[in-house]
């Protein structure tokens, strides 16, 4: 593993005193519910369904008293229903995949894409990034924050930002060695296979300069860092976030690699008991809830992620005083990442509708094979269909493919199994088999 050289963006605020860093949290928290209680209607009406007023937030605790936001009110809202700036103060729209085909979006002022930049902006430079780096970012740009998100941490710190957005892995590693890039930001399953590519094409790692790399936007292992690590010898740091909230960078990781510290001077952090919503203490494992407090655009408070991990207050070697989390080791709802993409299986169900000839009885199959994740989709066909010829088993497999592309938008392995052989529930249908050991 390479030297490292590791520097904190904003010291003044990253390893600022807790009290110091309460008191602003909860002046900026009082702000944000200000805010969202004069411009957005669905927050003054559930506030005024709970009996809370603006002015009943006067401690962090307080917070509790606050009614929580699912992905379900912006997809609801969707598209600008739940702004708290006029339209015309938008300057972005980044946005994640949904459960209906839909994206969720969220509208970014100017103000929010400048917090953001910082967050991403304290991730790379934890990650021993500055002027003199070269940042390849192998995320995608569009709608998905990933790849604009490092694009902007990274012009911020004044590195050479090379934007390749995601793909194209011969083309990857040719910029990557000629450019000698330092830093790369990708997702770490794509970051394993282009490391394994790196070997198979022949490349000498020795004439590589990569120093370090900022992975996330997908569950990953202690194996996976120790496997990037060798594969490229480098440091490899996680860094997490949700449209929802901002993009990448809502916690990142220092050099002491035990956990991701929150911008907590911009969000925050709860754990709650994702059954009965309460809150629960540092260091108990539960649901992952944030407040933001100073976005403008579209302020989120209570916004349940559905990522399950525990946070931690204890002191971090590194000097930073924000609260760190544990990896995620699971969901509270039923939500998968593959290849980056978020996928719930009522989006494959519905894609399934949508084809004649086939039972809504199916099983979601995924692995990861050479690095990559894989979705197996095992349909079962109705009594009709199963004695029907051969070509015509296949033009509804096709058809099945290229509905589950058009509204998940990702490509699956389809195959069709005869009527009844797909185990049924008693209770919850199990819908998934996850084979790649990233949860609990
Ligand atoms: P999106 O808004 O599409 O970027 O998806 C956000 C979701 O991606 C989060 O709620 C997490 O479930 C997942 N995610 C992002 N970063 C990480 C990470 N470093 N580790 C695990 N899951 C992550
Ligand atoms: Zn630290």
């Amino acid at each position: 593993m390479k030297k490292n050289d590791s520097r904190i963006y904003d010291p003044a605020v990253e390893c600022m005193d807790r009290d110091e860093l309460h008191r602003i949290q909860l002046e900026r928290l009082k702000e944000t519910v200000k805010l969202v209680y004069d411009k957005v209607p669905m927050y003054r009406e559930r506030m005024d369904a709970k009996g809370v007023k603006p002015e009943d937030i006067q401690t962090l605790e307080d917070l509790s008293k606050l009614p929580f936001t699912n992905k379900s009110d912006l997809r609801d809202q969707f598209p600008f229903g739940l702004l708290a700036a006029d339209k015309s103060e938008i300057v972005r729209i980044q946005g994640s995949s949904g459960t209906t085909g839909k994206p969720i979006v969220s509208g970014y002022t100017e103000n929010d894409v400048e917090v953001w930049t910082e967050m991403v902006a304290r991730a790379l430079a934890a990650a021993g990034g500055g002027k003199d780096d070269i940042v390849q970012v192998t995320y995608g740009y569009g709608l998905f924050t990933g790849g604009l998100g490092a694009h902007q941490g990274a012009t911020r710190i004044g590195a050479m930002t090379v934007p390749m957005s995601s793909g194209n892995t011969q083309r990857q590693l040719m910029m990557m060695h000629d450019l000698g890039a330092t830093m790369l930001c990708c997702t770490p399953s794509y970051a394993i296979f282009l490391g394994e590519s790196l070997k198979e094409l022949g490349y000498d790692l020795s004439e590589f300069q990569l120093k370090s790399g900022c992975f996330g936007a997908e569950p990953w292992t202690e194996e996976m860092r120790d496997k990037l690590e060798e594969l490229f010898d480098i440091n490899a740091y996680n860094i997490y976030g949700l449209t929802e909230i901002a993009g990448p960078g809502v916690s990142y990781e220092c050099p002491a690699k035990d956990g991701m510290h929150i911008c907590e001077d911009h969000v925050i952090a709860e754990i709650i008991d994702p059954e009965t919503g309460e809150p629960l203490p540092y260091g108990t494992r539960g649901e992952l809830v944030f407040t933001t407090i100073t976005k403008t655009g579209m302020p989120m408070i209570r916004y349940r992620t559905h990522d399950i991990c525990v946070l931690t207050e204890e002191p971090c070697s590194c000097g930073r005083t924000h609260v760190r989390m544990g990896r995620i080791t699971g969901r509270t709802d039923d939500m998968l990442i593959i290849r980056g993409v978020n996928v719930f299986p009522s989006q494959i169900e519905s894609a399934l509708l949508r084809v004649s000839g086939v039972a809504p009885h199916y099983m979601l199959i995924v692995d990861r094979v050479n690095s990559t994740d894989t979705l197996e989709v095992q349909v079962e066909l109705t009594d009709e269909m199963f004695s029907d010829k051969v070509a015509d088993l296949e033009r509804v497999r096709d058809e099945i493919k290229e509905q589950i592309k058009s509204v998940v938008g990702i490509s699956a392995t389809v195959k069709l199994v005869p009527p009844k052989s797909i185990q049924r529930s008693e209770g919850k249908a199990k819908r998934t088999i996850d084979k790649r050991g990233l949860t609990e």
